[in-house]
């Protein structure tokens, strides 16, 4: 499942492709995907133009110069495959309709971007480019990582009465934008904080502690997607998905990388969910 990341990547690799480019033609090609399309989709993109391509949180955000934003979630599969024109040193070819390509933008540039989701968890939405803030995907999440209304007096204040472990308050949307399972067991293991510890038992310190955490973690690792595009080779243009090395996340049973820690990072499960972390070294 693409975490922040990720999703930032797909839309650094969209860019050329998009950003100041007309929609000549789109093709939505189902009435739904996680929920029902927006009415006429097809006939609101079309003779479009990107103005901008955003990102808040885990959704791309594509503001068009006829006043409405187009929302692209990836959901758990969701995949933005790019052909016509060159990423890094390549150009894909426009492949032959797949199954699956459920909207089909093509580009003034020559550049066709198509959305495949074999589960259809991801969604499309139009929304007023005005008031998008307001849109019912997006208004109830909190902060960006990297903006300046994510702070270390912010976080104290959102986290310090919270009863849950700090793992599961940090996946909360709420708290802060985009963290998901992966990232959090990365950000507690650099912390040393144990994802099974309640949030309010912690420290002023070490709550202020995790702000430049997070923003390392989730910074290293949209740099790491960032060197996958620049030598970009997969043959169906897909974007987004790259190898990425992790300190906790899927290291059961390895030992901990903590410089002096004789620990292994040992599995459990959280609210359904697995976390990895070193017992030893994160209290
Ligand atoms: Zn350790």
């Amino acid at each position: 499942m693409p975490e922040l990341p990720e999703v930032e990547t797909v839309r650094r690799g969209l860019l050329p492709a998009m950003e100041g480019v007309k929609i000549v033609d789109a093709a939505v090609n189902r009435p739904n995907l996680r929920w029902t399309l927006p009415e006429n989709m097809a006939v609101r993109l079309t003779g479009a133009t990107v103005t901008a391509l955003r990102r808040r949180s885990k959704y791309i955000l594509a503001d068009l110069d006829s006043g409405e934003t187009l929302i692209i979630h990836l959901g758990m599969s969701g995949r933005m495959l790019i052909s016509g024109v060159a990423v890094g040193e390549f150009v894909h070819e426009h492949p032959a309709p797949q199954k699956h390509d459920h909207v089909v933008l093509n580009m003034e540039n020559g550049a066709r971007v198509t959305f495949n989701d074999a589960r259809r968890f991801g969604h499309m939405d139009l929304g007023e480019t005005a008031t998008l803030e307001d849109h019912w995907l997006v208004s109830s999440i909190g902060p960006e990582p990297f903006g300046n209304g994510f702070n270390e007096s912010y976080l104290v204040q959102a986290i310090k009465d919270r009863a849950s472990p700090i793992k599961t308050v940090l996946l909360d949307q709420r708290v802060v934008a985009g963290l998901g399972n992966i990232y959090v067991c990365e950000v507690l293991h650099r912390a040393k904080i144990s994802p099974i510890r309640r949030a309010s038992n912690l420290s002023k310190k070490r709550i202020e502690s995790l702000v430049p955490i997070i923003r390392d973690v989730l910074g290293e690792a949209i740099e790491a997607g960032g060197s996958s595009l620049r030598d970009y080779r997969q043959a169906d243009g897909e974007l987004g998905y790259f190898q990425h090395t992790f300190r906790a996340y899927g290291r059961e049973d390895a030992p901990c990388v903590t410089e002096d820690c004789t620990g292994k990072i040992t599995r459990i499960v959280q609210s359904g969910r697995s976390s990895f972390y070193c017992p030893k070294c994160q209290r």
